[in-house]
Order: C-alpha cells, then sequence, then structure tokens
C-alpha cells in the first residue's frame, strides 16, 4: 500500500510533481492542500518539487514549512529570478520520478487533471499535453494574442503547435532525460516537447482564474518570451530579410528605370528631392530593421557559445539523490554555505 510507504527520499517516488513558484506566497498552501488529496487519490508514491525562482516576497519560507510538514515536498531555490523555463527544466532535473507532472503554483491547472494524465501516461503517451478549455476565465486580450502567437509560431517554426497550450503536461522519465540533453539558452520548452517526438496525447482542462496575486507575465514579458520562443526555434525570419531585401531592391530599381525613362525617352526634368528623400529613408529604414533582425540572431550566437549555467541554485531541501545535475547547473551542491 503506498500509503503505508514511509515518507522518506529513500523510497523511489513514481510521480513527480514540478512546480515553479515566483513570488506566490500566498498560494502555496491552498494550491499544497488541493494538490495533496489528489495525489494520494493516484496511490502512487509521489514528490513535489517547488522551485523558488528567485521570488522576493515569503515564497521560500512558505516551502520550508510545507517541506518540515511533509518531507515529500521538497524545495529548489534559485539565487535569482530566472524565468519559468528554467524553473522548469531545474524541476525536471531533480526529479526521481517515472512520470512527472509541471503545473503552476497559482491554481489555474486544476491538480484533479493529473488523474486523467496518468491514465493517458498509462495507456503509453509518454507526453501528455493539456490543452486550455476556452472558459472565459482569461482576459480577451491575453486569449487573443496567445492565439496569434501560435499561429505565427507554427508558421514560421514549422512545428505545429494548437493554441491554447500551458506548461501544464505530464512527460515520462525519458522524455524529461531528452529535454534536459538540449544544452540551449532560451529555452521553448512549449516548441520542445513537440519537436522532439514520443507518442503523446492531450486533455483538456477548465483554466481557473489566479488564486491570488498577479500574473508576472506582463505584455513586455509575454513578446520577449515570444520573441526568444520564435528566434531559438526558426531562421524564418532572417529568410524573410533577404525577401525584403530583394523586395526593397526591387523598388528601388524601379525607381531608377522611371528616372532613366524620364530622363532619356522624355527628356522631361526628374522630380528631384522629395522623391529622392522618399526613396533614401524607406531604404534605410528597411535597412535598419534587417540588420536589427541579424542582430538578434547575432546575440543568441554569443549567448550560447558563451555557455553561462542557465540557473543557479541557492538552497535546496530535501534530498537530491541520483538526480543528475545534467542541465547548466555547474555542481549538485549548488546550496549555499548555509544549507
Ligand atoms: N513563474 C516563475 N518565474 C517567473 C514567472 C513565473 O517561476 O519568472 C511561475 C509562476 O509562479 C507560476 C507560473 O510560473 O507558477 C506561471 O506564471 P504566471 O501565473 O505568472 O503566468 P500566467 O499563468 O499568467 O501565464
Ligand atoms: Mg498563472
Amino acid at each position: 500500500m503506498p500509503e503505508a510507504l514511509p515518507h522518506r527520499s529513500v523510497v523511489r517516488p513514481l510521480l513527480s510533481v514540478v512546480v515553479p513558484a515566483f513570488n506566490e506566497a500566498s498560494n502555496l498552501e491552498p494550491f499544497f492542500e488541493e494538490l495533496e488529496p489528489v495525489l494520494r487519490e493516484t496511490r502512487l508514491p509521489w514528490e513535489l518539487i517547488l522551485v523558488d525562482d528567485g521570488s522576493r516576497d515569503e515564497t521560500w519560507q512558505r516551502i520550508r514549512v510545507l517541506h518540515d510538514r511533509d518531507p515529500r515536498v521538497r524545495g529548489v531555490r534559485f539565487s535569482r529570478n530566472f524565468g519559468h523555463q528554467y524553473a522548469l527544466l531545474a524541476g525536471l532535473s531533480r526529479s526521481r520520478g517515472d512520470a512527472i507532472v509541471t503545473m503552476d503554483a497559482d491554481l489555474q491547472h486544476p491538480p484533479a487533471v493529473i488523474v486523467r494524465m496518468l491514465e493517458e501516461w498509462r495507456k503509453g503517451s509518454q507526453i501528455v499535453h493539456t490543452v486550455r478549455e476556452d472558459s472565459g476565465s482569461e482576459p480577451l486580450f491575453k486569449r487573443m494574442s496567445s492565439r496569434l502567437f501560435y499561429r505565427v509560431f507554427s508558421f514560421l517554426s514549422g512545428t505545429r503547435l494548437s493554441s491554447g497550450m500551458a506548461d501544464f503536461r505530464l512527460v515520462d522519465k525519458r522524455v524529461a532525460r531528452s529535454l534536459l540533453d538540449f544544452p540551449e539558452e532560451g529555452v521553448f520548452l512549449r516548441g520542445l516537447v513537440h519537436w522532439i517526438g514520443f507518442p503523446s496525447s492531450s486533455v483538456s482542462f477548465a483554466c481557473q482564474p489566479r488564486f491570488s496575486g498577479s500574473t508576472s507575465y506582463t505584455v513586455r514579458r509575454m513578446l520577449r518570451f515570444a520573441w526568444t520562443g520564435v528566434t531559438s526555434f526558426s531562421l524564418v525570419p532572417l529568410r524573410l530579410c533577404i525577401v525584403l531585401g530583394f523586395l526593397t531592391s526591387g523598388f528601388a530599381f524601379e525607381q531608377l528605370l522611371e528616372a532613366l525613362y524620364r530622363k532619356l525617352v522624355l527628356n522631361a526634368n526628374v522630380p528631384g528631392w522629395t522623391q529622392t528623400m522618399v526613396v533614401l529613408s524607406f531604404l534605410f529604414g528597411v535597412l535598419f530593421i534587417l540588420l536589427g533582425i541579424l542582430g538578434e540572431y547575432v546575440g543568441r550566437v554569443l549567448i550560447e557559445v558563451r555557455r553561462r549555467p542557465r540557473f543557479i541554485v541557492r538552497d535546496e531541501l530535501g534530498a537530491t539523490g541520483d538526480a543528475g545535475s545534467t542541465v547548466g547547473l555547474c555542481d549538485e551542491s549548488g546550496g549555499s554555505p548555509a544549507s
């Protein structure tokens, strides 16, 4: 009986739940209260890995309280805010489960869905995606922008993503291992889990409103996230530059022919400076856009070749055991001197 198992880290858990948390102090307790009965219901041994992504509130203290209450709750604390995607990666790198569920700490992802995900996993899906049902709880702007992004992303990268995908999914440990083998910066897990293949299926869920606090994805952060996703997956923007270059040179060439025609055939005056200025500023504008896009990719190459650690762990609660630190983290002893 799984319930009779001692709550010690020597027990190899079968189910890991990875939850990134950034300023979620007020959500962690209610989240755990809702998650725990569901995990009990699965009758599997489990572990919960809460990753504190450099929160400025009491998040880490709350994780500590939960860990003291139930040692199956483990904690990883970053030295600063590294971002949601890296928090997910850190959680995956620490997981020892055969099935690993990733979800948000704000109760937008209902824990009850885990039961259905496990059913799919048992049937042989090594990745179980979730798709948000349009429940209307998300602001219209967020829904529209997310739909637009997935369209554009699928077009640019050739990796089909359907809209409403969330970082709420179950992956088999083999999938997690493959994900950790990607050494790249600017990880975009939503794209990668499609790119790597493996048999997959999806379950739908009704997205709940955030329990408390506010989203940390501001418009600026969402745009940056989207741009990182696109540039880490696709070279199409660079190719679009070439197309745009051809189009504008075509336009300039046409203007040149027109000027020659006026001068040589019609023997008329070539209208001067307005036209010149228009064409010039247009061409320069395009040129700067192209240089900007080029620069973005050069910048990404720099980021990749620097090979900095993708996240730095300041503190850890609960045994790390044999969980590999195959990600950017240099060593397992990433804990602070105090830990
Ligand atoms: N999160 C994180 N680091 C960040 C931003 C967010 O770990 O820099 C976590 C956050 O605590 C939550 C999840 O990622 O558990 C999703 O973030 P949020 O709810 O703010 O985004 P939304 O659901 O509005 O897209
Ligand atoms: Mg949320």
